[in-house]
């Protein structure tokens, strides 16, 4: 069974270091894979207290190098590694990641590392995975679309809305969308939830499920349940506020329609 658990659902600086809501990352089991994206502050603990366990990770993946995204990275690979003892697990991550944050010792744990820029996709086993462009500060940031057999995954990463973005929404059955703020409350290179309400309006496709993620502090004083709530009523979308520990059957979804 396809499942998602949001080991961490903040996102900025202050939801971070107040750990208002944890910082842990997301869990994505599918195609017999456990991959564990983002690891930011806290992943290793967060793992622990969802009984995730770190060993049974084979791939891991970070879409930028900000600090609420990277900062367990070095001690996943551990985890991946069966603490430093096997040589084992895929790191799919951009460029700035590898040279700003994994460490060399770190680096020659892992089995592989496939370094992605946006528009590359990439076959891991049955799973294919494609890099998608973000709009974020300076960073170099990717968001990623997993195809299965059975659907299409697409967590956006952090971004703004740009130019044709609604198009990556083509394909899409699950969406996990990184919105920071609530209402119009919009800060430069991130995704409030007019942002999010404007593209799912603009796109024809019919997604079967939009989780909202990766909250800043305004958004959880605002309620991200209410703004779950209202993007569903202005889109007719089926939304979900991510939670932490939350999970999420992605099959179940799939044939409730
Ligand atoms: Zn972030
Ligand atoms: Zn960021």
């Amino acid at each position: 069974m396809d499942e998602l658990i949001f080991l961490g659902t903040g996102g900025g600086r202050f939801t971070t270091l107040f750990q208002s809501r944890a910082t842990g990352g997301l869990i994505f089991n599918t195609s017999g894979h456990q991959i564990h994206i983002d690891p930011g502050p806290g992943a290793l603990l967060r793992c622990r207290e969802c009984k995730v366990y770190p060993f049974k990770t084979d791939i891991l993946m970070a879409t930028h190098s900000h600090i609420d995204h990277v900062n367990d990275l070095n001690m996943m690979i551990e985890g991946v590694t069966n603490a430093a003892t096997r040589k084992r697990g895929v790191l799919v991550t951009v460029k700035e990641v590898m040279d700003e944050i994994v460490t060399d010792y770190h680096k020659n744990l892992l089995k592989e590392i496939i370094i992605v820029k946006s528009g590359m996709e990439v076959k891991i086993n049955n799973l294919r995975v494609l890099a998608v462009k973000c709009s974020h500060l300076k960073s170099e940031c990717v968001g990623f679309k997993f195809y299965t057999n059975n659907y299409c995954l697409y967590y956006t990463g952090d971004t703004s809305v740009y130019p044709g973005f609604e198009k990556n929404f083509e394909d899409v059955d699950f969406l996990i969308a990184n919105v920071m703020r609530p209402d119009n409350n919009q800060l430069p290179h991130h995704m409030c939830t007019d942002d999010l309400i404007s593209v799912l309006k603009n796109s024809e496709h019919e997604i079967k499920l939009v989780i909202i993620n990766h909250f800043g502090t305004i958004m959880l004083r605002a309620g991200a349940e209410n703004e779950a709530a209202r993007i569903m009523k202005e889109t007719g979308v089926k939304t979900i506020a991510a939670a932490d520990s939350l999970i999420v059957k992605l099959n179940d979804n799939l044939l409730k329609k």
